[in-house]
């Protein structure tokens, strides 16, 4: 899972995004608003990692403090039977609580049987007899947690949260509002199959999507219930008057994949404020996060393969919500019928009403 794009990814958003002549001629005929955004104050630590390590039952948890940018492009992988590797950024600084600055050149035990050393990139995780683990990033304040089980023990049902006891009321903090946009409609058909127009297809997701996200008590909008044309901007129109927690472009990949875009940080030329900053740095980096944990649910509750990737495209590039575009598999190669379809929506559901703003 690169951060890089994806060359493959690339051509399979040309078929569907970025020929669509909504696209074109796009990038003269948007103001750049700007907004306070700017997170100025996540410099102060951009060059320091804190790490928290806490031993829950059945689980370590590292917490992983930086600014946004590095967390955003933090990333873990298994590197070794025992092993995590955790990259970010070159030359930063890690700090454990309570245990101080680590040295480049030491292991240093932070728990018992959990060892931490700092490496060029990142730093490794060692914990013996590593079973399982699982990575989520969080904002506010970012955050990439780690929950790794060693031995036979349980992971949490949902990574970077605790298990609640049975009893208690669920209380942490969820996504409220929604707005699913049905990519392509009218004369722009996207893209086609002998059995399909990504168009129709796109608003019957849409539909679905929106009415499994209305039960669980989410407030859903739609930019377009009906096969007619709508231009980027008025799509952008829709999400300012809204301002949901989540904007959702749905769209069709070419292959059996599922593919969760969001919006790079370098903004489209043009896009910066006087600074250089992109005034949509943190929505862009909350929708990453969202769609790494996204991802990680659907591919927990179906057998998909699932790309996490970002694009400049221009909805969700110049959109002030956090807003992600989902490619889902081309039904010429994936099964919808049975009970396809109807698991693929209810793995999304799932993942959706899981994100914590
Ligand atoms: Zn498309």
């Amino acid at each position: 899972m690169s951060r890089a794009v994806h060359p493959v990814s690339i051509a399979v958003l040309a078929c569907c995004l970025l020929s669509a002549p909504l696209f074109q001629g796009l990038c003269a005929e948007l103001p750049v608003p700007m907004d306070p955004l700017q997170p100025k104050s996540a410099e102060a630590d951009a060059r320091n990692v804190i790490i928290k390590v806490g031993r829950h039952q059945g689980f370590v948890r590292f917490v992983f403090l930086s600014s946004e940018g590095n967390i955003y492009s933090g990333s873990a992988k298994q590197a070794g039977k025992d092993t995590i590797a955790v990259e970010f950024p070159p030359a930063l600084t890690y700090h454990v609580a309570e245990k101080g600055q680590l040295r480049g050149d030491s292991v240093t035990e932070v728990a018992k049987d959990v060892k931490i050393a700092v490496k060029r990139s990142g730093c490794w995780i060692t914990i013996e007899n590593l079973s399982d683990f699982k990575v989520s990033k969080l904002t506010f304040p970012p955050r990439l947690v780690i929950d790794a089980a060693a031995g036979q023990q349980a992971m949490p049902a949902v990574p970077g949260k605790p298990q609640a006891p049975p009893h208690q009321p669920e209380t942490a903090p969820k996504l409220v509002t929604f707005m699913i946009d049905a990519g392509h409609g009218g004369y722009d058909k996207g893209i086609r199959g002998e059995s399909f127009t990504e168009k129709d297809f796109a608003l019957s997701l849409s539909k679905d999507l929106g009415s499994g996200l209305m039960r669980k008590g989410r407030k859903v909008f739609v930019t377009r219930k009906a096969d007619q044309v709508l231009t980027i901007s008025e799509r952008l129109r829709l999400a300012g008057q809204r301002s949901p927690d989540l904007l959702l472009s749905l769209h069709v990949s070419s292959d059996g994949k599922l593919r969760i875009y969001g919006s790079p940080r370098r903004p489209p030329d043009g896009q910066e404020d006087r600074q250089g900053a992109d005034p949509y740095a943190k929505p862009h980096a909350v929708a990453q996060s969202f769609a790494e944990n996204l991802a990680q649910t659907i591919r927990g509750e179906t057998d998909l393969d699932v790309e996490v990737d970002s694009l400049p495209l221009a909805l969700i590039a110049r959109v002030k919500s956090p807003s992600l575009v989902i490619e889902m598999p081309n039904p010429e190669k994936f099964n919808y019928e049975g009970k396809g379809r109807e698991k693929l929506l209810a793995a999304l559901v799932k993942g959706l009403t899981a994100l914590q703003p």
